[in-house]
């Protein structure tokens, strides 16, 4: 019984990790890595273990870095099956449409605009790899629903508990059985945190945890409460009402919008903000507001509580709307007085939100709400980093409008949650930290030693492979 860690290995990015026993291999997560282009490239054009080797795929979300490799998986010759919760599967549709979509687009651009000495690498996969993936995918309800374990041979067996980080999210508890042992093994894939509107918190795991596999994106941080956000957006959109300006956000389609627009409503509806017209300009977010709306037996009690009981649908209010065409896009262009566009992409590197960042940026009453992680070299950072003038399209726009970065948003647990979620854990041996940058590992890892000296830690590096039935 082993595993390698072949993704979000000392980075928050590709996750992958492989469990071999009996020479049974289950795959945690294929992520697709995002970064530099020619890294990306190198690592995502073909999985570093042979696809038609693995004997099934157990799929902890939907967000991209977790399974934004499956289309390539099954190409090049997977046939098992991809284990997720029902709402992972209708949302990992999008996503990897979406993704196809998207590298279509970008290697149409980069054939026609990239300096002659540039590389334009091909897309890594088209909609057709997509559709294809798509027909291997089991879905396996949260264990709270069923009470049933998932079989995946005579001596292997998993369920899922809810990981509270977005819609569908699980934390995997598998048990192996080798050599006349039994080991549990859990994965977090993505951990949230309590208190998280819409979600529920995170699930505890029951059984025993010999070794458990744990995210730590903010290992050695600590987040301010979700009140405080709530309260800077309450004074965003009463000062944008009274001075008739206009609110940016760039939203990251899957989550970060569900759940800002489930704040504005509850703000709106207990008349502490103004109703302000307000705008989700995001095809892809707009699909999976949908599929959240078909997945209200995931959702917490208290959101239940506050609007299922007035039979209102938790993502719509009367002055919030989605927009479908470009047409109507560009028409927000033309509005006056105050207003809310909420737009992709997050890091302001495509989509519709180039469009608005140009009519506004410009205008010193405007503000950019930021509302999640900017990588280096994004527009976004830049914008973040307080740079002007900034390159949008082909062109350069003065920096006037605030630029206000709210992190509380965050769906990943911080340090004091993780550190409390894993000391609950029975019978904890061995802690193995990915998905994150060295220096919160690290961190997470020094007040892990403190809290619980009996248990190991380890920061796996890229392809590093561990012994789980004697250690
Ligand atoms: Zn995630």
């Amino acid at each position: 019984m082993n595993i390698t860690f072949f993704g979000a290995a000392q980075n928050v990015t590709g996750s992958k990790h492989l469990i071999e026993s009996n020479g049974f291999r289950v795959l945690l997560d294929c992520g697709l890595y995002q970064g530099k282009r020619d890294v990306s490239n190198q690592l995502n054009r073909k999985l570093p273990f042979d696809p038609a080797s693995i004997d099934a795929v157990i799929l902890s979300h939907a967000h991209t870095d977790h399974c934004g490799m499956l289309p390539i998986l099954v190409r090049d010759g997977f046939k098992g099956k991809i284990y997720c919760t029902t709402a992972t599967m209708d949302i990992a549709k999008f996503i990897l449409l979406d993704s196809a979509a998207v590298q279509a687009q970008d290697f149409l651009y980069r054939t026609e605009h990239a300096p002659e000495n540039q590389e334009v690498f091909p897309p890594f996969y088209t909609k057709e790899d997509v559709e294809r993936a798509l027909s291997f995918f089991e879905p396996v309800p949260y264990f709270r629903l069923t009470e049933k374990w998932q079989q995946l041979n005579e001596n292997i067996r998993f369920k899922f508990y809810d990981a509270g980080h977005i819609l569908g999210s699980a934390i995997t508890y598998l048990e192996i059985k080798e050599a006349g042992v039994v080991k549990g093994i859990g994965f977090t894939g993505d951990i949230g945190k309590s208190g998280a509107p819409i979600l529920h918190d995170p699930e505890l795991i029951e059984e025993n945890v010999d070794y458990f596999i744990s995210e730590a994106t903010y290992g050695g941080r600590e987040h301010k409460p979700l009140s405080v956000a709530t309260e800077q957006l309450k004074a965003l959109v009463v000062e944008a009402e009274k001075n008739s300006s206009k609110i940016i956000v760039p939203a990251f389609a899957l989550g970060r919008v569900q759940e800002l627009v489930y704040l504005l409503h509850d703000l709106t509806d207990k008349g502490d903000i103004p109703r302000i017209p307000m705008y989700v300009d995001s095809p892809l977010a707009l699909n999976i507001s949908e599929v959240f709306l078909k997945h209200s037996e995931d959702f917490n009690q208290e959101s239940w509580k506050e609007f299922g009981s007035r039979h209102e649908q938790i993502l719509r209010f009367r002055n919030l709307n989605y927009i479908h065409s470009i047409e109507e896009s560009k028409a927000l262009n033309t509005k006056i007085g105050s207003l809310m566009i909420i737009a992709s992409s997050g890091m302001m590197e495509g989509g519709r939100i180039l469009h608005h960042l140009k009519n506004n940026i410009s205008d010193s009453r405007n503000t950019i709400l930021i509302t999640g992680y900017q990588a280096e070299h994004t527009l976004g950072r830049k914008i973040q980093d307080g740079i002007t003038p900034v390159r949008i399209f082909d062109r350069y726009y003065d920096v006037k409008a605030k630029v206000l970065t709210i992190d509380e948003f965050s769906a990943h647990a911080d340090q004091p949650f993780l550190l409390e979620y894993i000391r609950k854990l029975k019978g904890l041996k061995k802690l193995f930290l990915v998905h994150s940058e060295l220096d919160q590992s690290e961190a997470f890892k020094t007040i892990m030693h403190q809290a619980e000296p009996g248990v190991s830690v380890e920061i796996p590096v890229l392809s590093e492979k561990f012994d789980l039935l004697s250690s």
